[in-house]
């Protein structure tokens, strides 16, 4: 053994939330690739002068999209926004570029949170070129005629049997839904409209609310290490709280994982000033107070991105209101996504509202354990704007100057202006790496105790904290310093996580 394999992270500032330690100065021992305890012969250990430094566990974004058909679609939708830009990475950068960026950024695992089982070996061989990290797969494990046929007959066996099948061949982490039937209600010509959670799927005696009753417990029966993974019916549409209201009240008791609940939380009937607004509220009471259930926000930033989703009926809304061309991809017709250009502007009154809804979400949630930083990138933002939205989380001067450049309607109606929380940096700590590690069932992550994968990230303090977190000091992947200061340094192949059935 070398002593590049056995060094010691010495006197730096510890953010380890699992463990109750905030802001504690301590040693990081690893010894190939895993955190150990002190150990017997400390000489043995090639140190890392860490003072000064704050030292957390690699970042995990549990809901992104980096791989698949939809992912290739919106390079060819945008090439202009495939490209990088002098304002930036490209918004849908290559599979290279995705890890490395990641890993500059401090993020150490990826899960891309919505493949068609149809895709799995597509979406494979292309995260094996994805470099550095950790990454995994949810797939869209619901949409194909034989399990909708399995869960319309309520035949709990045959559902559990179809998921670990499922799960087996097309080597999944956690099973995703994509608005619950919504492929069925899209092959028969039901588009961008309201359905709600008791319509009864065209020619099947079951709803989207039975389907999701059933999915949840089977992925329970079945013992995956993250919950069912669910985007909800109705995605952007003025008025969708209640959906979302009912998709939580479907599983109470239940362990359930909501996706991007910004896209979910808007009041209203209509697109327009006087209507559309945030449905934050009711939704986070019941949340609150519901703790099998978890969340990621979905935040969207200002600035340009591409939109891309399972749930074709949403992208053709969206294409439709904002009059953008759009893409539909069908896979085997049991399953697909639609793909989009958006930009998102301060001054547009949907766009600040969104914006808006997002921060409520994560600002008025009391347990931050339940909530992952999530973009749905590159649906709300690229990954890369991660720093900045820690910063409108842990510094309320910085969010009242963005909140007072936008629409001036959201700027008076939305709650935001009264919220004075800043996220801690152990908060931040939380809603990046240990809670997203935590809920999607990663033991050895999240965290910096013995027996942890040695990811750990070294940030130089600030008061700015876009700037520290956007660059940090030193980024390890298991034991192995891949980034520094922004510079990769290594490019390891990362591991397939893969749920063990
Ligand atoms: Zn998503």
């Amino acid at each position: 053994m070398t002593a590049a394999h056995r060094f010691v992270l010495r006197g730096g500032t510890i953010h380890d939330p699992a463990h109750g330690r905030d802001g504690l100065v301590a040693d990081i021992w690893i010894e190939n690739g895993t955190v150990v305890g002190a150990p017997a012969d400390p000489a043995a250990f090639a140190v890392v002068d860490a003072a000064g430094l704050v030292i957390m566990p690699g970042g995990v974004d549990l809901h992104s999209h980096v791989a698949g058909p939809k992912v290739n679609a919106g390079r060819r939708i945008a090439p202009h926004l495939a490209r990088e830009r002098a304002a930036g990475p490209a918004a849908v950068p290559t599979i290279h570029a995705t890890g490395a960026l990641y890993a500059a950024l401090g993020y150490t695992t990826v899960f891309d949170a919505a493949i068609a089982t149809g895709a799995a070996a597509i979406a494979h061989a292309e995260l094996d070129d994805l470099p550095i990290l950790d990454k995994g797969i949810y797939l869209l494990a619901a949409d194909d005629a034989d399990m909708l046929a399995a869960l319309t007959a309520h035949d709990m066996h045959r559902c559990e049997a179809l998921l670990r099948e499922k799960m087996h061949a097309g080597r999944g982490w956690a099973v995703k839904v994509a608005n619950p039937g919504g492929p069925s209600f899209w092959k028969y010509g039901r588009r961008g409209d309201h359905h709600d959670l008791d319509t009864r799927l065209p020619e099947r005696q079951v709803t989207p609310r039975q389907i999701l009753d059933r999915l949840v417990r089977a992925v329970q029966s079945v013992g995956l290490p993250h919950s069912l993974h669910v985007h909800t019916a109705n995605l952007g549409l003025p008025g969708n709280w209640r959906t979302m209201l009912e998709t939580m009240r479907t599983f109470d008791g239940l362990p359930a994982h909501l996706a991007h609940v910004q896209f979910h939380s808007y009041s209203g009937g209509d697109l327009d000033e006087g209507s559309f607004g945030s449905g934050v509220a009711p939704l986070v009471e019941h949340f609150n107070t519901r703790d099998t259930l978890t969340l990621d926000v979905g935040q969207i930033l200002f600035g340009d991105t591409v939109a891309m989703t399972g749930d074709s009926a949403a992208a053709e809304h969206l294409a439709q209101a904002t009059g953008t061309p759009w893409m539909s991809h069908d896979l085997h017709l049991e399953g697909g996504c639609g793909v989009l250009p958006i930009a998102y502007k301060e001054k547009s009154l949907i766009h600040a509202w969104q914006w808006a809804i997002g921060l409520e979400w994560f600002l008025t949630v009391t347990d931050p354990w339940r909530v992952a930083l999530s973009t749905d990138h590159p649906n709300g933002a690229h990954f890369t704007a991660y720093p900045v939205l820690m910063q409108l989380l842990g510094d309320e001067a910085f969010r009242r100057e963005a909140l007072a450049r936008i629409h001036p309607a959201v700027r008076k109606r939305s709650p935001l202006a009264g919220i004075r929380r800043e996220y801690s940096l152990q908060e931040l700590c939380i809603v990046t790496r240990a809670a997203p590690a935590r809920i999607a069932g990663l033991a050895h992550k999240g965290h910096l105790g013995v027996g942890a994968d040695a990811d750990i990230t070294l940030y130089r303090p600030s008061r700015d904290l876009a700037r520290m977190f956007s660059m940090p000091a030193k980024v390890y992947k298991a034991g192995i310093l891949v980034a520094e200061d922004g510079t990769v340094k290594a490019l390891p192949s990362g591991r397939t996580l893969a749920a063990s059935l």
